[in-house]
């Protein structure tokens, strides 16, 4: 089962080093993280499976990386300036400001219905270009990075000589001053897109915006989002961005997020092209586009069977890489048991939650919100206590439990317990795990065994993909829940019989590989292993 509550992740991302807040030591900045050691791993294998997929892997594809910094003028034809706009309104009780499609007429601060008339708010970033500030000069940080793809247009047109239909990929960096940055990762005001504009004949692009439809459902199932996770919405008439014929916003469902945008697919039509091109009344545009008198382009197309230059319309695929992460470590998240309960000892838990519940149900230390809500968790929980032990520290995570004093007790009679027959386990497929293969010596005090296994690691990050890391900080046991926590496919031990020294002679010069998801061991020799390993990381 995929995690059931975003604290879950929150809590995994933090205390292994996914995810930070920014400036942490300074109280943070809303809105921004940083990706630690395992998180920076995760995003560029997310990010390399992604380029791998739709640039090497198909023969339409060029790759792009466009600077974050564009001509003003850019943002002014794209529409950006005068539509990227959200509706705002401030409750005029609590004073907090919102977006008003997200909020129904009610402060979700304070219930307030008394809010302001909605009024529109750019949420591109503004930065000053050279030392003067003067009003002219200054830039904007981009608020998406498909715009220096269609600008560069002609460039790629040019120096790769394509014919239509052809695409432009590229991941970025992109900005946006967003009203309430919330939820982690998937709100956040500055962020990673991977994008994809193909270019297509006029009249082709539904076609084609369906099989990119299909394409990207199949790389979300690559990557371990199921298709039967996702959802398609094909976005209403009234709710379509300014320069979308149709758009199939692909959604999944984020525990307390609810089902929400990853990923969008949109038609573009011909107004990107038309938008930044000069002479656009002699172009046959079918977008309405804001005239320009900028440009010194035409981006178009010769098409050579009809001796004509044509705007190209456009498919764009656009993916967030912070969402597509917070899903994948969703998607992989699993507590699970690994060892039957026993009967005796789940009782007395048992007991413990009842004797804590009662408490709560009595104590005045707490407002009647927070009591209702430990009640009704608490409740849930004792139903199903022997599947579902591990959500005890949830539980005891709750606002106000820290003013039960029995809360420690059922904390002391729970964790042992689920810490001896339970694991968490991230279910990442091994294309994306942060560390491929962890290796141990059975023994940290043992001068072969420690040199041995060193050797192993050395061997296989040799091949330079792979990320393997030696680990003697513990006992074997520990050491596999560590790396199952973190999604590593693979642990390997050095033990006595690979240094000759075991019961064993046949096993000399093998070690022991144990596989995250089946927990299940094998002897493979250390000659055999690398492509061993290669093999199963395929997958
Ligand atoms: P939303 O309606 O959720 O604000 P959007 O429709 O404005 O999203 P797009 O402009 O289509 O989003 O951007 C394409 C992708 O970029 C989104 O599907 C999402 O994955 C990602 N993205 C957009 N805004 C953010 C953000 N503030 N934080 C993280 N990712 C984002």
């Amino acid at each position: 089962m995929p995690a059931t509550s975003l604290d879950q992740i929150v809590a995994l991302a933090k205390r292994r080093g996914f995810i930070f807040p920014s400036s942490e030591i300074y109280g943070g900045l809303q809105g921004v993280y940083d990706y630690g050691p395992l998180g920076v791993e995760l995003k560029n294998n997310i990010i390399a499976d992604w380029w791998r997929t739709n640039v090497y892997e198909r023969d339409d594809m060029e790759g792009l990386d466009a600077a974050i910094l564009m001509n003003r003028l850019v943002w002014k034809y794209s529409g950006h300036e005068e539509t990227f706009n959200d509706p705002l309104v401030d409750c005029r009780v609590c004073k907090m400001r919102w977006r008003a499609d997200h909020i129904h007429g009610v402060c979700p601060n304070c219930g307030s219905r008394d809010l302001t008339e909605p009024r529109p708010f750019n949420m591109m970033f503004r930065t000053q270009i050279g030392p003067v500030a003067d009003s002219g000069s200054f830039a904007y940080l981009r608020p998406e990075t498909a715009q220096g793809i269609f600008v560069n247009f002609a460039n790629v047109l040019t120096t790769t000589a394509r014919k239509l239909p052809f695409g432009i990929a590229q991941v970025g960096k992109a900005f946006r001053n967003e009203i309430n940055p919330r939820n982690f990762l998937f709100r956040v005001r500055e962020f990673e897109q991977m994008e994809i504009e193909y270019f297509v004949m006029p009249g082709a692009d539904e076609e084609w915006h369906q099989r990119w439809l299909e394409s990207r459902l199949a790389w979300w199932e690559q990557i371990g989002i199921p298709r039967s996770r996702i959802t398609i919405y094909d976005v209403p008439a009234d709710e379509l961005a300014h320069y979308s014929k149709r758009t199939f916003d692909l959604m999944y469902d984020y525990p307390n997020i609810g089902v929400q945008e990853i990923e969008g697919i949109a038609n573009r039509t011909d107004y990107d092209l038309g938008s930044h091109s000069k002479d656009q009344d002699q172009l046959n545009l079918t977008a309405r586009v804001n005239r320009n008198e900028d440009s010194i382009a035409r981006l178009t197309y010769f098409d050579q069977a009809s001796g004509r230059h044509v705007v190209p319309y456009v498919i764009e695929p656009s993916a967030g890489v912070g969402r597509a992460m917070l899903a994948v470590l969703c998607e992989g998240y699993a507590e699970e048991l690994t060892k039957a309960l026993p009967a005796d000892k789940l009782a007395v838990v048992g007991e413990a939650l009842q004797s804590f519940l009662k408490s709560v149900g009595r104590s005045e230390k707490i407002s009647a919100e927070a009591r209702d809500a430990i009640l009704a968790r608490g409740e849930e929980l004792g139903q199903a206590l022997a599947e579902r032990l591990p959500e005890v520290e949830q539980l005891l995570a709750m606002p106000g439990v820290d003013q039960i004093e029995v809360g420690k007790k059922l904390r002391g009679q729970a964790q042992p317990l689920i810490d001896e027959h339970y694991r968490t386990v991230l279910r990442l497929k091994p294309r994306l795990a942060p560390i491929k293969a962890a290796v141990f010596p059975l023994k940290r005090n043992h001068d072969q065994l420690v040199a041995t296994a060193k050797e192993v690691r050395r061997r296989l990050q040799l091949g330079g993909d792979m990320r393997t890391v030696y680990d003697d900080t513990g006992a074997i046991g520990k050491l596999y829940r560590r790396q199952d926590e973190i999604g590593t496919p693979f642990c390997i031990t050095v033990d006595f019989d690979t240094i000759g020294q075991g019961k064993d002679p046949a096993l000399a010069e093998t070690v022991t590989v144990r596989d995250r998801d089946t927990m299940a061991q094998e002897r493979v020799p250390i000659a055999e292993l690398e492509a061993y390993l290669r093999e199963k990381l395929r997958a």
